[in-house]
């Protein structure tokens, strides 16, 4: 939202900064790598290597063979490829599951005419991007109920049209639900392949490679989150059977993907980010963040009606160490939703999550929080919950 209202002091780069001559406000973007909120942080050497990459020129398929098969390497699976996101990830899941290396089934996508294109799924499993599996021109089979499923239920569905089964990986969708290791062995005894998004499971970095370990085929994993690569990257890791038909249903063939394309630079961008990400001591990065997300927490300590603590949950929500403030019996102000759009529309302006049914307040992720930028959002924070405790308007 452009908010027309160009003070200049948000604007480091004053009267000559492209954001304010576009008119657009910049945001403190303390809620995670989210897509509308600018996705991640790219590492200053990601950038430096996409620049290097500019003058040199490449046949894109041999560039992208020999990249994928280094990204395999470092992390330590069989094998990999680049794709356009952890969302571009899907669509190629789907087109190697049902054109596989077939270059008239490939060139025929998203016609699946005389092709089997069902994607086995389980209800409760539907998510927010799972329509980047129908792009390949697929079709969902659910099955189960949106609280629970069965092994029968997903060996009932499977028929001579079945091109794979989808899984999710979400710490919240296994109660009731058939476990990422039934639907492997499901898929593969009937010589399907198992098809994964984990797009946002990093860290733990241990997870690159467990879910190839435990034989998913293909599983995706977005570069714009906490790898830090560049926002419009991301990667299928898998075995090398599948990791090939992904490659030969992705840009720069003629594909269903062609327009999924990932530029030279940004190739060499995510190889960057990748190395950097496994060279650091996860430990270490957390203790960083939990001491980081404590500073916000000692600040709003005094605040009427609120608890702040620091909370992490490898695995699962707060995959980070996050400042999680949460809005007690005898908190005064608004709700999470109207206090979320608050500190949108604040200045400066602060993204943080808020509004998730789990959570009654707000909750602070580290990993887009720049250097300089902590004690300005935790004395933000402070000062607003404090006016918003005492009913007082939220006026900026
Ligand atoms: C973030 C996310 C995606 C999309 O990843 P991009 O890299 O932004 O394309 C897909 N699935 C899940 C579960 C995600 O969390």
């Amino acid at each position: 939202m452009a908010s027309g209202n160009n003070s200049g002091g948000e604007h480091p780069g004053g009267n000559g900064d492209l954001l304010y001559r576009l008119g657009v406000t910049p945001l403190i973007a303390a809620g995670g790598p989210n897509t509308m909120h600018s996705g991640t942080r790219p590492r200053p050497e990601v950038l430096e290597a996409m620049v290097k990459m500019t003058e040199q020129f490449v046949r894109l398929d041999e560039f992208i063979i020999a990249a994928g098969q280094e990204i395999a390497d470092m992390i330590g699976v069989p094998a990999a490829t680049i794709t356009s996101g952890a969302s571009g990830g899907l669509v190629l899941q789907a087109a190697a599951a049902i054109a596989k290396d077939d270059p008239k089934a490939i060139a025929q996508l998203p016609n699946t005419d005389g092709l089997a294109n069902e994607l086995i799924i389980q209800r409760g499993h539907r998510f927010g991007y799972d329509q980047l599996y129908l792009v390949a021109g697929s079709k969902f089979v659910e099955v189960g109920t949106p609280e629970s499923c069965t092994r029968e239920e997903i060996i009932e569905a499977i028929g001579p049209n079945t091109a794979g089964i989808i899984h999710l990986e979400s710490a919240d969708r296994e109660e009731g639900f058939v476990l990422l290791e039934d639907t492997i062995e499901i898929a593969h005894s009937h010589d399907l392949p198992l098809l994964l998004d984990a797009a946002s499971s990093l860290p733990p970095r241990e997870n690159l490679t467990k879910f190839v370990n435990m034989g998913v085929d293909l599983v995706s994993f977005s570069g714009g989150k906490a790898v830090r690569s560049i926002q419009s990257t991301g990667m299928l890791l898998g075995k090398p059977k599948w990791v090939e038909y992904a490659r030969l249903n992705n840009a720069p063939n003629s594909t269903v993907a062609r327009a999924q394309k990932v530029s030279k630079e940004e190739i060499a961008g995510l190889l960057t980010a990748i190395k950097s990400f496994l060279a650091v001591d996860e430990e270490e990065e957390m203790a960083n963040y939990r001491r980081d997300m404590q500073v916000i927490v000692d600040q709003v300590a005094e605040v009427p009606g609120v608890t702040a603590s620091v909370q992490h949950e490898p695995g699962a929500f707060y995959r980070l160490p996050h400042a999680v403030i949460e809005f007690g019996e005898s908190w005064k102000g608004p709700d999470s939703t109207f206090m979320g759009h608050a500190f949108l529309a604040g200045n400066p302006r602060i993204y943080l999550r808020f509004g998730h049914s789990f959570l009654n307040g707000i909750a602070i992720d580290p990993l887009n929080i720049q250097p300089g930028e902590l004690e300005i959002v935790a004395e933000t924070v402070r000062a607003t919950l404090v006016r918003a405790s005492s009913g007082d308007q939220l006026a900026n």
